[in-house]
């Protein structure tokens, strides 16, 4: 998923890009994090073009995942979009402020300075995978609910309150603690009784 410098105008070029699945896989840290399908490519729109020597790479990204909710762990699509805007200046020989960000400036032309909005682009080919896996980063649910108002599982018999109710105590009335005085009442009793047998 490349840019050509050269190719850039002022006039925005609308370029498409599909990202398979393995793609992703591949970018992840560690394969905890999925703990999600991705049943068909995401796909990135954008319009590039250029301003002055700046590069500016307006778009958006869309696609699918299958997740579990995690209210009451059914599996369900989730539909992903999130637009994205990237104004890259010219490196012209600066030294990017981490070492991550100088590794992805010689290997992808390419380096992020603030969050996705800013970045530096040095050479006449930009890899936009970096880019890419920042924005989908970003797009994907850190805390999956499969709708605003899911009811979520009934914490004693398990059933999904979205399909069914039960019949259990409700959490409320189940952690009613006893009523003290019946407990004082039941232990002036007993002390009676251990008198009476003395
Ligand atoms: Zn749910
Ligand atoms: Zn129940």
């Amino acid at each position: 998923m490349k840019l050509f410098v050269d190719r850039l105008t002022p006039t925005p070029q609308r370029e498409v890009f599909e990202a398979s699945p393995g793609w992703w896989r591949e970018r992840a840290d560690s394969p905890q994090e999925f703990e999600y399908e991705i049943p068909k490519p995401f796909r990135f729109e954008i319009d590039v073009h250029k301003v002055g020597a700046d590069v500016i790479i307006e778009g958006e990204v869309s696609g699918e995942i299958e997740m579990q909710c995690g209210r009451c762990l059914a599996r369900y699509r989730q539909a992903l979009r999130e637009e994205f805007r990237l104004v890259a200046e010219e490196a012209s020989g600066r030294t990017p402020p981490d070492p991550e960000g100088e590794a992805s400036l010689s290997r992808d032309g390419l380096c992020l300075i603030d969050e996705i909005e800013s970045g530096w682009f040095q050479g006449s080919v930009i890899q936009l995978d970096g880019l890419f896996g920042e924005v989908l980063a970003g797009a994907i649910p850190l805390h999956p609910i499969c709708r605003e108002d899911c009811k979520g599982l009934c914490p004693q018999c398990g059933v999904s309150w979205n399909d069914a109710s039960c019949d259990c105590t409700p959490p409320e009335q189940a952690s009613e603690r006893p009523n003290p005085f019946a407990a004082l009442a039941q232990l002036k009793d007993k002390i009676a009784d251990e008198n009476s047998d003395a």
